[in-house]
């Protein structure tokens, strides 16, 4: 049976963090179901937050400032110490980058440039014109190879094991070959992504289904906040290609279809810089109201900004609106409508990126620290990922350099590999029966519908219902093809099992959740209730089925007043 120390999940830029912190004298692995290059950090376009202070508008800024609009865009919601961390560990880490070759935008004398985004006091946001994640993706792409970390391409890991409270290993698909087989490991790393893909409209590319998160809530790990679903405010109307803050970092312009920069209505001093909780809801009730165009959009405007600046610091959204709308902003304002982006909550972990089981780590957006409370600020997600990956491959070799040698789990893990065998052969077995892309696009429109930007409690409990409607219709679906190499029916089959399961973990505690706060609007109850709900959601697969529980956020020196942008 395969062995590895440390088995990373996940060759993002979280995962490849913490593959390149592990110790070099253990024996680790990366495992990701599509090339790591392909993985969705590569599509990050706006920046990464470090208060640098290079930027002349925010030369005074320090992490402390930083740590503070991080809690302040939570809604109250991030555990304070854990921001604080991040923010403090953000300028070594860009500095870090840098120096492995990152090639970030420049001021004219050669510090790295900063732009504004949103949330933020002062702009603190590093970038490489409008291609952020490409570079670093990269970069860390390349140490790895430099480093020879073990890659395991196209698998795609169908479960975690555990047994006593001890991780064991994980059971893979080998695309490739068609095989399933356990894998043994003394520490796994899930780097897993986010789910955006239970969405209907979604920036996330095609591959995010979540099915870490759904896996490790399987193997009873709880899933920590999980009602917080960011939407963001600019994504290319009907293609949902996210337009990335930094297009209103540069000074771009929400307007609506009386010229109006309606923004000024909802956040006066902020404007189109607010969170994108704020500016996303802006944006649907000025369509609701009959101010959008064609009842379904509102514009970006660039146009102001010039040819030059256009070209040089967004050149990606400029050949996106080319390319997918067949306009050029230099001269033509962009369609935009909210859609969903990214995901708060995620596996409940801890600031050294541990869960409850122990050997058992998980850090990026799959992970829930919690950062980024009821609403993250752009550029937070990036340093996320570097900075508890780094965390995350740390601990998971102190684990193991101070953990004993496990023996005897083999027939664990074969007995494992073996259930997931004979669910396939049952799928494989049936003539006809459900197609799971039917499944997933009903799934997909009712979180669209009902668990959306607005929420009510009769939306929210006739959801619930619809899922568990197609649980039951999940249960008689089959294969058509019966090669499982590459077989994309299958891997779909194997990941919608885990998106019924966050569509009803999100959906139950958004129903539970009487109060709105950060992304999670509630039309029945608009106010924040720090009395009642200044706490986390923890939702655990107990007895066959979820059970909701919460725990307290960790409140340092900043106590919660109203958000005023
Ligand atoms: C369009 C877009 C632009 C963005 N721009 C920014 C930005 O400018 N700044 C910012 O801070 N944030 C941005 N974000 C958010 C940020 O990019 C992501 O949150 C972050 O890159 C996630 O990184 P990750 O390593 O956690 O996961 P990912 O990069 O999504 O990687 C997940 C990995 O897990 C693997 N995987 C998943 N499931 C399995 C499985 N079951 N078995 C095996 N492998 C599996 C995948 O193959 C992949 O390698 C953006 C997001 C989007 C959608």
């Amino acid at each position: 049976m395969m062995y590895q120390d440390i088995l990373v999940v996940g060759g993002g830029l979280a995962g490849l963090a913490a593959a390149l912190s592990s110790d070099p004298h253990l024996k680790v692995a990366v495992i990701s179901k599509v090339h790591p290059l392909r993985s969705h950090s590569v599509a990050a376009q706006g920046g990464i937050n470090a208060a640098l202070g290079n930027n002349p508008d925010g030369k005074d800024d320090n992490w402390k400032k930083h740590a503070f609009d991080t809690i302040k865009g939570s809604d109250y919601l991030a555990d304070q110490d854990a921001a604080e961390l991040m923010c403090e560990k953000a300028i070594s880490t860009i500095y870090e980058l840098e120096h492995l070759g990152v090639p970030f935008s420049r001021f004219p004398g050669g510090v790295i440039a900063q732009r504004p985004f949103g949330g933020a006091g002062v702009p603190r946001t590093c970038y490489a014109a409008d291609r952020t994640g490409l570079v670093l993706l990269h970069t860390l792409f390349e140490h790895s190879i430099r480093k020879r970390v073990k890659f395991y391409n196209e698998w795609l890991v169908t479960r975690l094991v555990v047994k006593d409270g001890k991780c064991l290993g994980v059971v893979v698909y080998d695309l490739a070959t068609g095989q399933i087989m356990p894998i043994k490991a003394r520490a796994v790393i899930f780097a897993t992504g986010g789910y955006g893909r239970v969405y209907l409209r979604t920036t996330n590319s095609f591959i995010n289904h979540g099915s870490g998160i759904g896996i490790a809530y399987r193997a009873g790990v709880p899933l920590k906040d999980m009602e917080f679903v960011q939407f963001h405010p600019t994504s290319l109307f009907g293609k949902n290609i996210l337009i990335t803050e930094g297009a209103r970092g540069e000074g771009g312009h929400l307007v609506n279809n009386e010229g109006k920069r309606f923004m000024a209505d909802y956040a006066p001093s902020a404007m189109e810089l607010a969170p994108r909780d704020i500016v996303a809801r802006a944006i649907q009730i000025e369509i609701d109201k009959g101010n959008g165009f064609e009842n379904q959009y509102v514009h970006l405007d660039l146009k102001h900004l010039g040819e030059a600046k256009i070209k040089k610091r967004l050149p990606g959204i400029r050949e996106i609106c080319i390319d997918f709308a067949g306009i050029d902003p230099i001269d033509t304002p962009i369609p935009i409508q909210p859609a969903q982006h990214y995901s708060m909550g995620g596996i409940d972990v801890n600031a050294k990126c541990s869960s409850c089981v122990e050997g058992f780590f998980a850090a990026g957006e799959c992970a829930c620290v919690s950062i980024h409370g009821a609403n993250r600020l752009g550029g937070n997600s990036l340093l996320d990922t570097v900075v508890f990956g780094r965390i995350a491959g740390e601990e998971a070799s102190n684990y193991v350099k101070g953990s004993e040698v496990m023996d005897g789990n083999d027939k664990i893990l074969l007995e494992e590999a073996l259930g997931v065998k004979r669910g396939i052969e049952e799928w494989g077995k049936k003539d006809s029966g459900e197609k799971v892309h039917l499944l997933l696009n009903r799934l997909k429109v009712i979180m669209s519908e009902k668990v959306g930007l607005f929420r009510n409690k009769k939306d929210l409990a006739e959801a619930l219902e619809n899922i568990s409607e197609l649980r039951e219709d999940y249960k008689r679906v089959h294969i058509s093809g019966k090669c499982l190499r590459y077989s994309q029916e299958l891997v779909n089959i194997i990941e919608f099992d885990s998106m019924l399961d966050l569509a009803e973990v999100i959906t139950s505690g958004a129903l539970k959740r009487e109060e709105t706060r950060g992304s999670h609007f509630r039309l029945d109850f608009k106010e924040r209730n720090d009395k009642d709900w200044l706490k986390h959601t923890l939702v655990t697969w107990r007895e066959d089925k979820p059970q909701i529980t919460y725990k307290d956020v960790k409140i340092g020196k900043y106590k919660p007043v109203e958000r005023k942008y």
